[in-house]
């Protein structure tokens, strides 16, 4: 593919709006030649950024951890998410309010000639686009997805929503090699997460995570999850948790912005629990559907 045949889709560059198939950035910007930069990726549904709070906060911290100055404040950002959305209800034809969306945000440190270290007095180069949230089909959804595991050979920072993504994208492909759907890792026996997800364990009606730590982006879900596990009175721990405690687990979820919560029900080739989501992804998919009419 090459830009040129890149779709349509609205997209913002530098305080331009624009289209992928024409937007352009400098040779020599940060992020292509380093991947030096963060992002974020915000759902909105039918008009209402979801837990946009949230999403601002940790790209502050992605930005405080980057030593980089965050050029726009929640206003601004705000504002850009919302222009999208409506650019991207106009593009799809459609009335905002029927629309689903991922809105990509992206600060990079700017355009400097290439030196690892820091360049001082640069501008940062800001992006975002939009495209249609991929809501997974109900069959899809009732079978529930296949998984490989691997080891974590990412860095020590996994908590920056870094676009440093490489460790990722090797990851992920390893699932993708075997037709499955994600790579979940593990890192000196104890569980991280997947190449662009949380996971989770369910044994004994407990859900249990990998604690809040440098070893695992803290996705949005993960406060999404525990509210949702308090309110169904599901309990919610966090912890390391061996690669033994996964194999052996009534059910493993995986969590993102887009995945939003999903039942993985088949590792390496074998079944989770009985093979089919459980009753714990049935309760938090149906509070997240809830969560998402209700409370932006
Ligand atoms: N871990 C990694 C490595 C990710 O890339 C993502 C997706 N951004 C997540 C976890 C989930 O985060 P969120 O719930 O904020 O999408």
């Amino acid at each position: 593919m090459t830009a040129s045949s890149l779709p349509d889709l609205p997209c913002h560059l530098n305080g331009e709006f624009g289209t992928l198939a024409t937007a352009k950035v400098s040779v020599m910007d940060r992020g292509f030649i380093f991947g030096d930069g963060v992002y974020e990726v915000v759902p909105v549904y039918a008009g209402r950024p979801f837990r946009f709070e949230e999403h601002m906060a940790r790209l502050d911290r992605s930005c405080a951890e980057m030593r980089m100055a965050n050029p726009k404040d929640r206003a601004g950002w705000r504002q850009l998410v919302a222009q999208l959305a409506e650019a991207y209800a106009q593009y799809a034809g459609k009335a905002l309010e029927d629309t689903s969306q991922m809105v990509y945000l992206q600060l990079t440190r700017g355009v400097a000639m290439r030196d690892h270290a820091m360049p001082p007095g640069i501008e940062p180069t800001v992006f975002a686009f939009v495209n249609r949230l991929y809501i997974y089909p109900a069959e899809e959804r009732a079978q529930g997805v296949a998984c490989v595991t691997a080891d974590d050979f990412r860095w020590k920072k996994a908590h920056i929503k870094s676009t440093s993504l490489a460790g990722a994208v090797l990851a992920r492909q390893l699932s993708a090699d075997e037709g499955a759907n994600e790579t979940i890792m593990f890192r000196d026996g104890f569980l991280s997460e997947g190449s662009s997800s949380n996971v989770w364990v369910v044994k004994d009606g407990v859900v249990l995570g990998p604690p809040r730590d440098n070893l695992v982006l803290q996705g949005i879900r993960y406060g999404v999850l525990e509210e949702l596990c308090r309110l169904a009175g599901v309990p919610f721990e966090l912890r390391r948790v061996s690669r033994d405690e996964v194999l052996a687990a009534d059910e493993v979820l995986l969590s993102s912005a887009t995945k939003e919560v999903i039942a993985c029900t088949r590792l390496d080739g074998r079944p989770v629990g009985n093979g089919r989501p459980g009753p714990i992804y049935e309760q938090l998919f149906n509070g997240y559907q809830q969560a998402k009419r209700i409370s932006p």
